[in-house]
């Protein structure tokens, strides 16, 4: 709806596709980038993904300090309807009960739902015990395996295992795929009746008008738009579950906790090097790299920083972006007869 016809600059139709393409947003915002524990600029795991067409946002791991963060951001807390738990390390999951008490004392309605390893439960359970919380009125925990963890008309949420010291699984939402527009002024100029047939010909059908001439309903129809696939993998080691997780993602955010000459004590606590994560994105196919979880040991000021680590993962893949609190990417669209974008060098 137009929303103030007096004052928008913009024509109606103008407007109108600005509004529905805000619609349809899929939003990454990166909460916390930080590995182990906080630095001054980065705070440890949390990625919220906004989808502002159902009012809900869905966070990806909650380390300490994850509601703090949501205050500095233009995030309401009101909108968390799922958390996914990547695994129990306390850099993912500290932040997790203060969180949930926060949204009950604010009185939220709506349920919340948390994804995770099967300890996440009794984890949650006695933490509430002990602190006296009634959090699981309006709580509901679900262990996950790998395969199908969630799923509604627009989204599939899936997991597999990861490699990393404790259980740990990376999750990928994909959207469901979208048919294209049926192109109504074009089935008017051609003399269809609008009625059931419209809806034949929306399908994709071939349909016999009075006359006798065929028409079919691709050639009225602009192509079909690909969902889009957000791929979440930390804390692991390069792993093929990993590759396979991400294939053909429009977005890939894979930890990177150690630069590539760091790749022994990579090995030896099961996390990623940035050339293991741009490896995981040239395997996998996917479109676009986002590396995060940095170790505070590569900060400004030290003989390796995160400059490093960038230049390495894009030698291999260059459309790779690293990671920063706050940092805001929004998923786009594709169609598919669209080219595939030029890479971001
Ligand atoms: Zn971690
Ligand atoms: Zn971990």
């Amino acid at each position: 709806m137009h929303p103030n016809p007096a004052r928008c600059p913009l024509s109606w139709k103008q407007c109108f596709s600005r509004l529905s393409s805000f619609a349809t947003l899929v939003e990454i915002i990166f909460l916390g980038t930080s590995s182990g524990v906080p630095t001054r600029s980065r705070n440890v795991s949390s990625i919220a993904l906004r989808l502002p067409q159902r009012a809900e946002v869905w966070l990806f791991d909650c380390g300490e300090g994850t509601q703090h963060q949501l205050l500095r951001s233009d995030i309401r807390s009101s909108q968390i309807r799922r958390i996914f738990v990547t695994h129990m390390h306390g850099d993912h999951t500290f932040g997790l009960m203060g969180l949930i008490a926060s949204c009950g004392m604010a009185g939220a309605a709506q349920p919340l739902d948390i994804y995770g390893p099967p300890d996440l439960e009794p984890y949650l359970k006695a933490s509430a015990r002990y602190s006296r919380m009634d959090i699981f009125s309006r709580v509901r925990v679900h262990a996950v395996a790998p395969g199908l963890v969630y799923e509604d008309q627009e989204f599939t949420v899936t997991c597999d295992k990861l490699t990393h010291k404790i259980p740990a699984h990376g999750y990928r939402v994909a959207e469901r795929d979208k048919s294209g527009r049926f192109q109504v002024e074009a089935a008017k100029a051609l003399g269809i009746p609008p009625g059931p047939l419209y809806g034949q010909l929306k399908q994709g059908k071939t349909v016999t008008l009075d006359d006798g001439r065929q028409i079919r309903g691709t050639e009225l129809c602009e192509p079909p738009e690909r969902g889009r696939q957000f791929v979440y993998c930390t804390d692991t080691v390069f792993c093929d579950a990993a590759v396979s997780l991400a294939q053909d993602a429009d977005v890939l955010v894979h930890e990177a906790t150690f630069a590539h000459q760091d790749a022994q004590m990579a090995f030896d606590r099961l996390h990623s090097t940035s050339t293991m994560a741009a490896q995981v994105a040239l395997l996998a196919n996917v479109r676009q790299l986002i590396m995060t979880h940095f170790s505070p040991r590569y900060a400004p000021g030290n003989a390796i920083t995160l400059d490093d680590l960038l230049a390495e993962a894009r030698a291999i893949f260059p459309n790779t972006l690293m990671a920063h609190d706050f940092l805001s990417y929004a998923i786009p669209r594709h169609r598919a007869d669209q080219p595939e974008p030029a890479p971001v060098a």
